[in-house]
């Protein structure tokens, strides 16, 4: 599968900062763009301009939250269809950030991918235990009730595995911990969604990807490609994970 590397600038970035990252991530892409598909996520005030940027290159523009309704009184709320008119192709659903500041439920991200897709964006929705929940022994049991409940029927976008202790700590989840964690979402999302549709889903992980530690992250089997927080505010580093991706 062709993965994906995506960066999302979470609040992060007035317009000089945010045109200057584009316009370096956009001259370095080419080469990479040749074996993975680049995504990044800037904040939604930034989403035009970052969009005019990287208009006609090889890096998509993906936005980081939405509303689950198609428009009407919500003040400060941003629809998908609006972010779809900005420019965005991709939006990330149901960030941990999102779940823990914002209250968002499971049956809410839910509601929010189906607007997504109604506004032809393509979902990424985040799910990932905490600290608590695996030393406790619950992180299966955690991660496989956010996707039945995060993940409408029929569903076909990118599922971002983002253990909520990894993510800006720089204590990135090891190997074998998200080899385990990602065959156990694959066989739930055959088990949603049907053997063919479950196997085609990309699945990215998230937390603490950085240059140095990508390539183990992603040779991980059933590692499609990565979800990246803090790094994705360096264009070098952002590429640098990128090129980690590369077939071996
Ligand atoms: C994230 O918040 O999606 C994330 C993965 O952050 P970081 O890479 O900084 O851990």
């Amino acid at each position: 599968m062709r993965p994906l590397i995506a960066g999302n600038w979470k609040m992060n970035g007035l317009t000089g900062f945010s045109a200057a990252l584009a316009r370096a991530i956009r001259e370095g892409a080419p080469p990479v763009a040749a074996f993975c598909d680049l995504l990044v996520c800037p904040p939604a005030t930034q989403l035009a301009a970052v969009g005019a940027i990287l208009a006609g290159s090889a890096v998509a523009l993906g936005a980081q939250n939405c509303h689950q309704e198609p428009d009407g009184a919500h003040t400060g709320d941003i629809s998908a269809s609006m972010l779809r008119d900005a420019g965005a192709t991709a939006v990330i659903l149901g960030h941990s950030e999102r779940r823990a500041n914002h209250g968002e439920t499971d049956e809410l991200v839910r509601e929010k991918v189906l607007a997504a897709v109604a506004a032809g964006l393509l979902p990424i929705v985040c799910v990932g235990e905490t600290d608590e929940q695996r030393r406790s022994g619950r992180e299966t049991e955690t991660v496989g009730w956010q996707l039945s409940g995060s993940l409408p029927q029929g569903f076909t976008g990118v599922v971002s595995y983002e253990p909520v202790w990894a993510i800006g700590t720089g204590r990135a989840c090891e190997p074998p911990q998200v080899e385990a964690m990602h065959g156990f979402i694959r066989q739930e999302l055959m088990r949603q969604f049907g053997r063919e549709a479950g196997a085609a889903i990309r699945l990215l992980y998230g937390g603490s990807v950085k240059a140095h530690n990508a390539r183990s992250l992603l040779s991980v089997p059933e590692v499609n490609g990565a979800l990246i927080g803090g790094a994705a505010l360096n264009a070098d580093e952002f590429l640098a994970i990128a090129r980690a991706a590369a077939p071996r």
